[in-house]
């Protein structure tokens, strides 16, 4: 049994639902299928829980008026006449959910309201695959994985409960999967104890594919994307990258961590403790080779692997009275950090001052500014971007700062980072 993942963009259009057939049809074993919302759904209902909990009720609901209508169209290319009246009549009761959770949606429980509301992209787009694939004869079923990624009330960045997660995937997924030849699921979403729907962040489903993976102790991950395997740097920021053939699992989590967008950085972890290899592969062109990330690669000597993580806010802390930044203030600070439920990108601490970057989310910028500025002197600076370089020559460094300004470097083996505005 494995596991395929299809991101919004493999997904974007009726035409490229269609086209995914043959990768699907071509799978000999059952196969549980993790999908993204519609191309960039995910993003129009951000917006609608924006308007909505801004009070501006009217244009959330002509937006999901408008959201609901581009689902029914994209159904409309793709289903028959037998098939599309039931994919209308399945996506009207979670068009119907994704209302009341808009009308409930308010800005003093925003992480809970964006969850209720972000979370239905992927029943939509995973109920339509599923009518397709029923179309095309595939023995297909769907289930609505809330009820089985079980999670505590982080919204927004839910935590998994894996024991829980556990019972419910054997339970349900690995029952429908002996039953049927696909199970359709959606990537990104999970719900607490009390059955409040969460989301597991941005970009998420990928994690959902390694989770289940995990669980169900299927055989590969293949996520596929537009670009054929994994890549030193991102091809859309960088000019001449080379593709990796097999990485292991360490330096992708490097990668990821440091904010290279090729997958979710949770997502190696449950694959490495169960030691499932995860593939790259291109939907647009199937037959290409792509990556594996593994445990054991053998000696693979790697190129510079270069990650930039942009829209970073620098936020400088120095003592008001000279102390140093000792054990007592690093877990001061900490520990405001995690209470905020902020990141750190990136730290470095001298004798009186504390550095981090984190990303730039206007409500925890200006709650830390305010929490932090009781006890040190606070300093931001926006705008900065953090490149991190792994397997280093100065040449390649040479030419990636040229021009730029350097606020910090820091340097471990032969990885160095560097904050640049
Ligand atoms: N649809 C979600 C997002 O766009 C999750 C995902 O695509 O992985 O962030
Ligand atoms: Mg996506």
């Amino acid at each position: 049994m494995r596991v395929y993942k299809f991101g919004g963009a493999s997904i974007a259009d009726a035409g490229r639902m269609a086209a995914l057939l043959p990768i699907i049809a071509d799978v000999q074993d059952p196969l549980l299928i993790v999908i993204s919302a519609l191309g960039k759904t995910t993003n129009a209902l951000e917006a609608i829980v924006n308007n909505a909990c801004k009070g501006e009720q009217k244009i959330a609901k002509d937006l999901i008026a408008k959201l609901e209508q581009q689902h029914l169209d994209y159904a409309h290319d793709l289903l028959n006449d037998n098939y599309y009246p039931k994919a209308a009549e399945a996506l009207k009761p979670l068009f119907q959910e994704l209302e009341l959770a808009a009308r409930d949606a308010d800005a003093e429980s925003y992480d809970y309201s964006y969850d209720q509301v972000v979370c239905m992209g992927e029943l939509f787009s995973s109920r339509i695959l599923s009518f397709f694939l029923l179309q095309s004869g595939i023995d297909t079923d769907w289930v609505d994985v809330r009820s089985v990624i079980r999670t505590d009330d982080t919204y927004r960045d839910a935590v998994v409960d894996w024991n829980q997660t556990r019972g419910e995937a054997e339970a349900i997924l690995g029952k429908k999967l002996q039953q049927h030849k696909v199970v359709v699921v959606q990537g990104f979403i999970g719900s607490t104890s009390y059955g409040k729907s969460v989301t597991l962040g941005r970009e998420g489903s990928d994690y959902t594919a390694a989770i289940l993976a995990s669980m169900l102790k299927m055989e590969s991950v293949t996520i596929w994307k537009d670009v054929n395997g994994f890549r030193n740097a991102d091809p859309k920021l960088f000019p001449n990258t080379v593709k990796i053939d097999a990485i292991s699992y360490a330096e992708v989590i490097e990668m990821a961590f440091y904010g290279a967008q090729i997958i979710h950085p949770k997502t190696i972890k449950p694959l490495h403790n169960s030691n499932i290899p995860l593939y790259v592969k291109c939907f647009l062109d199937p037959k290409m080779e792509g990556s594996v990330i593994k445990a054991d690669v053998g000696d693979a000597h790697y190129p510079p692997l270069i990650v930039l993580k942009e829209k970073q806010v620098m936020v400088q802390l120095t003592t008001r009275n000279f102390s140093f930044i000792n054990e007592d203030n690093l877990s001061n600070i900490y520990s405001i950090f995690h209470s905020l439920k902020v990141k750190i990108n990136l730290l470095q601490n001298a004798a009186i001052s504390f550095v981090a970057c984190i990303d730039n989310r206007e409500d925890k910028v200006a709650a830390l500014r305010q929490v932090l500025g009781k006890d040190y002197k606070v300093s931001l600076r926006d705008g900065v971007s953090i490149l991190t370089v792994r397997h280093y020559t100065q040449d390649v460094i040479d030419n990636l700062v040229a021009g730029k300004n350097i606020l910090l470097r820091q340097e471990m083996g032969d990885t160095v980072q560097f904050i640049l505005n």
